[in-house]
């Protein structure tokens, strides 16, 4: 009903949440009086238009859903407090080595998280829930990665647990190509209900949405793109241990080590200093992204006879770093697939920035919060005390 309410602008009349939900008057004034007693709604009235009686309507209390979002990446975390609506209020990146232990490193970004709510305004300090994304598979539901990833020693950590025990609201985790393809939807991509998004940075990871829907797998781990075996180049090792990941000869690392085994003034870079060497892109870079670029393309080109997309999506800093990148996955992709899939696809790069994972998931906490059981849920639990 809150989505109603929000759909309508942020305020509605009884009537006006009856017709647009179908549900009886009685239940909406139940339900009204719910979200009222929860705070997260308030009756107002406005003068109408006409002068008339005063119209009572039902007001979201938009104010109430501030978010604590934290990306964390490969080299630098993100925590952002975000307002309902996607307005970041404040942000800091930290530089953090997943290296350390888990719970080391998230004692970090809480500092940092701390320093920035002490400097909001009073009345944006309470937090409705915190939305965390990594860089690894995630048991979505247990909020806990799982199984190998670049984040060594977190699997099963519970995450989630960390956070709610430390803020003391709910804590969503998920993968953060996920999130960026949550933000990228929500801003952009609005209609569009199949979308495949490719994130090429450090690593490569992608993300589904499916029928409207993000699209996990049975264990968090659909869209892992970047360890699909490339054939041929069994003589690559990937950070996984496998041999001939794409991600070994396409991810940033790979490109890092490509470019400082043909130019020694590129030893030591990183991913983001990559994107920089490719925008400034000599002939010798631009060979070695645009044969990058083709072999993320043909695996991008299996995914589009299996997926049949509406959109593929190419973010991350590697991924965005060049017009070419995407117009060599392009090339491939539509000379690979027949012409069905890709009668109306688009393949474009992302329009996200650096925020685009707190972004994602603030959205997270928003849908998540505003669900019909958490409601119901945070009713019952109030009913409990009183
Ligand atoms: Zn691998």
């Amino acid at each position: 009903m809150l989505r109603t309410i929000i759909e309508a602008g942020g305020s509605a009349t009884r009537s006006e949440i009856a017709r647009a939900t179908e549900l009886s008057r009685p239940t909406v004034d139940e339900r009204v009086t719910a979200l009222t007693r929860l705070g997260l709604a308030r009756a107002t009235t406005a003068r109408n238009s006409t002068g008339g009686r005063p119209a009572s309507s039902i007001e979201f209390a938009a104010e109430r859903f501030i978010s604590l979002c934290v990306d964390i990446g490969e080299r630098y975390a993100r925590v952002a407090f975000v307002a309902f609506g996607g307005k970041i209020i404040a942000q800091q990146a930290i530089p953090i080595d997943l290296t350390v232990a888990s719970d080391h490193l998230l004692s970090n970004v809480v500092v940092a998280a701390t320093e920035l709510q002490d400097g909001l305004k009073p009345e944006q300090r309470q937090i409705a829930g915190v939305g965390v994304g990594v860089p690894a598979p995630v048991d979505y539901p247990g909020g806990r990665t799982v199984g190998w990833s670049v984040m060594s020693g977190w699997s099963g950590f519970d995450i989630a647990g960390y956070f709610r025990d430390i803020f003391g609201v709910p804590t969503f985790v998920d993968n953060d190509v996920n999130l960026l393809l949550l933000a990228e939807s929500e801003t952009v991509l609005t209609d569009v209900e199949h979308v495949l998004f490719v994130k090429i940075g450090q690593g490569i990871g992608s993300a589904l949405k499916i029928s409207g829907a993000i699209d996990r797998g049975a264990d968090g781990a659909a869209g892992d793109i970047g360890h699909v075996h490339v054939a041929g180049r069994e003589d690559i090792i990937c950070r996984c241990g496998k041999r001939g990941c794409l991600e070994a000869l396409a991810g940033g690392w790979a490109l890092a080590r490509d470019f400082a085994a043909r130019e020694s003034s590129y030893a030591g870079i990183d991913a983001g200093e990559v994107a920089d060497v490719i925008q400034h892109g000599t002939p010798l870079v631009m060979d070695l992204v645009h044969e990058a670029a083709q072999r993320v393309g043909e695996a991008v080109a299996v995914a589009t006879s299996l997926l049949n997309p509406q959109a593929i999506i190419i973010g991350g800093r590697v991924g965005c770093a060049s017009d070419q990148f995407v117009a060599a996955v392009r090339s491939v992709v539509y000379e690979r697939s027949l012409p069905l899939a890709t009668r109306k696809l688009s393949i474009l790069n992302s329009q996200l920035d650096d925020t685009g994972g707190v972004r994602g998931a603030a959205l997270l906490v928003e849908q998540n919060l505003l669900s019909e059981e958490h409601i119901d849920d945070l009713a019952l639990r109030k009913d409990a005390k009183t």
